[in-house]
């Protein structure tokens, strides 16, 4: 199937409220600060694009002492560029020095233009992967190239599954890591479906455990400071998703509607088409792995059957 990134999940990183453990939600938390300096050598510029999708708005980081990289650009809203250029003169910089993006969602690629206006060479880097419709020129990055910065080692890692260009990026100065929307301050993740996978998610997570981890920089909300914590529980409730389908596919309830009815019976009715995508990602993991069929129906939800073995 085709992907297109300007449809389903183009601008929705996050699923649904995860049950917090941190001090501030990360929600549309109208409080949550336009700038910040959460170390010396990371800088935090909000993109000023909040919504129900994207919590206070896009994340947007700057890494480095004196010549700073822009991981990220927000979504291209007017005001995000003369508040990136504010911060900058407060930090005594006059630029980013290049760009490294994500992913193409647009909540994380949309400011692209407005920066290259503003500085014409700028370079921009991603993962080139089953894109279209990029701002060019784009550089090509791959899992394991190395960015050096100033004062600052960036290590780009593929991890796939949010999106199948996703890179994350490891600051091996901080033990940190810039986690795109792969781990989020606040809430789980996405799996949009079509690009999205994940089989392919879940093995993201488990690779960045096997990094040194500290902090986590998430995309949209707070900092995460117990960063293998989050994605150990991220994990854990990946797994336990997958369990409660399972039972109530052995309990007789053979579609999706049933499913999130009874799963989410706690969340509000107005997230459940949500939900019914996160079930959906489960299953199509499960059919993968030949644990589930799918029986597809005319004119009704399709009815999904459990797998002897
Ligand atoms: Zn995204």
């Amino acid at each position: 199937m085709a992907p297109d990134h300007r449809t389903k999940g183009a601008d929705a990183p996050l699923g649904l409220p995860r049950p917090q453990r941190s001090e501030r939600p990360g929600g549309c938390d109208p409080a949550f600060p336009r700038t910040a300096t959460p170390s010396d050598l990371v800088g935090r510029v909000l993109g000023l694009n909040p919504g129900m999708m994207t919590g206070p708005g896009t994340n947007t980081y700057l890494v480095g002492r004196r010549d700073p990289i822009l991981i990220d650009t927000g979504a291209g809203v007017p005001d995000y560029l003369p508040l990136l250029e504010r911060y900058l003169a407060e930090r005594g910089w006059t630029r980013p020095s290049r760009v490294l993006l994500t992913h193409r969602h647009v909540d994380h690629l949309g400011g692209v233009r407005h920066l290259r206006e503003r500085w014409p060479d700028l370079r921009v880097s991603k993962m080139r992967y089953r894109d279209t419709g990029l701002p060019e020129p784009i550089e090509d990055l791959r899992d394991g190239d190395v960015v050096e910065g100033d004062g600052v080692t960036l290590v780009a890692v593929h991890t796939p599954g949010h999106a199948s260009d996703h890179l994350c990026y490891y600051l091996r100065e901080a033990r940190a890591l810039f986690t795109g929307d792969v781990v989020l301050g606040g809430s789980t993740t996405v799996i949009p479906s079509g690009d999205g996978d994940l089989a392919d998610y879940m093995a993201s997570l488990r690779r960045l455990l096997e990094l040194p981890l500290e902090r986590i920089y998430p995309a949209h909300g707070p900092v995460i400071e117990d960063g293998p914590g989050l994605v150990h529980e991220y994990i854990e409730h990946r797994l336990m998703r997958e369990r409660q389908i399972l039972e109530a596919l052995a309990d007789g309830l053979v579609t999706i509607p049933a499913m999130v009815k009874r799963i989410y019976a706690d969340v509000p009715e107005k997230l459940h088409a949500m939900a019914a995508q996160s079930v959906e990602s489960h299953l199509r993991k499960l059919e993968r792995d030949r644990r589930v069929r799918e029986h597809r129906e005319r004119h009704a939800p399709s009815r999904w059957e459990l797998l002897a073995g």
